[in-house]
């Protein structure tokens, strides 16, 4: 047995897993920092990390059941109907249940004393316990003659995102960054389960908590209509699933999530 400490938390917009990218880097503008945690966060523990563009987070999947792994797992890129080994696939339910994300680093400050990373292109749910971070070295760990398996391309992106008048009204005031922007690049991604995209033929709709937002889409072909984007208020999250099938049968189960 083996016990680590985790050295940061990620804080990111992802306050749910439904909506977050498969991978890292597949979303460049998902920014998020990652707070080291004393005894860690002190400047000398991240000096020359700066002249690095990308790392490595070695982190926890806090966010699922402990002990659900299964020696097979269906990945969304075979449709959902095929199994594969989990040592196979980037599966989040596994033995031990630690992911591994080449992010970009912006820069680093220190606040109030303590260390803070600016990051982009991250997959990672807010609050992530991360356990390590190493450099990502280009003359190692870039290899261009790897083969990807029956992961060989990036997915297939939508063809467009659009936005009600509201909807894109709510991105232009909204004060913390591109919200937009941000939205066209994760909608693209297609969150929607493999299973639906297929079974898929009247418009169906879709919400995902996003900052303190909670955004809301249907699929029309390939296109993904942001229809409405509401804020949410401390009292009113506590239960988003439940809001979410009081309010509209239709939006996504909880199936849908991963
Ligand atoms: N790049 C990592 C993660 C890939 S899986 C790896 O290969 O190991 C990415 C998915 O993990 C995201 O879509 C999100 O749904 C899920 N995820 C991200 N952070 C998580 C967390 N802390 N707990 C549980 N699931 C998480």
């Amino acid at each position: 047995m083996y016990q680590f400490t985790p050295i940061g938390l990620i804080r990111s917009g992802f306050r749910e897993k439904f909506g977050i990218p498969r991978q890292a880097g597949l979303v460049p503008a998902a920014r998020a920092t990652l707070e080291l945690l004393p005894p860690y966060s002190q400047p000398e523990a991240v000096r020359g990390l700066e002249s690095f563009s990308h790392l490595w987070l070695i982190f926890v999947f806090h966010g699922i059941p402990m002990g659900r792994w299964r020696p097979t797992v269906r990945p969304p890129r075979l449709g959902g109907d095929r199994r594969l080994g989990v040592f196979a696939t980037r599966s989040t339910f596994r033995p031990n249940p630690l992911g591994l994300s080449a992010v970009r680093l912006e820069r680093i400050a220190t606040r109030q004393g303590r260390v803070v990373l600016h990051l982009q292109g991250v997959d990672l749910l807010d609050g992530t316990p991360v356990l390590d971070i190493k450099p990502y070295l280009p003359y190692a760990d870039c290899l261009p003659e790897a083969t990807g398996g029956f992961a060989a391309e990036a997915p297939a992106l939508l063809v467009t995102v659009e936005f009600s008048p509201a909807a894109a009204a709510f991105c232009a005031n909204w004060p913390h960054g591109d919200l937009r922007e941000l939205l066209v690049q994760l909608l693209r991604q297609d969150p929607r389960p493999a299973y639906q995209e297929r079974a898929c033929r009247a418009p169906r709709r879709y919400g995902m908590r996003l900052y303190d937002c909670d955004v809301r889409w249907e699929m029309r072909d390939a296109t993904a209509y942001v229809t409405d984007i509401l804020p949410e208020f401390p009292g009113d999250v506590e239960n988003p699933d439940e809001r979410r099938r009081e309010g509209d049968g239709n939006l996504h189960e909880p199936l849908g999530r991963r």
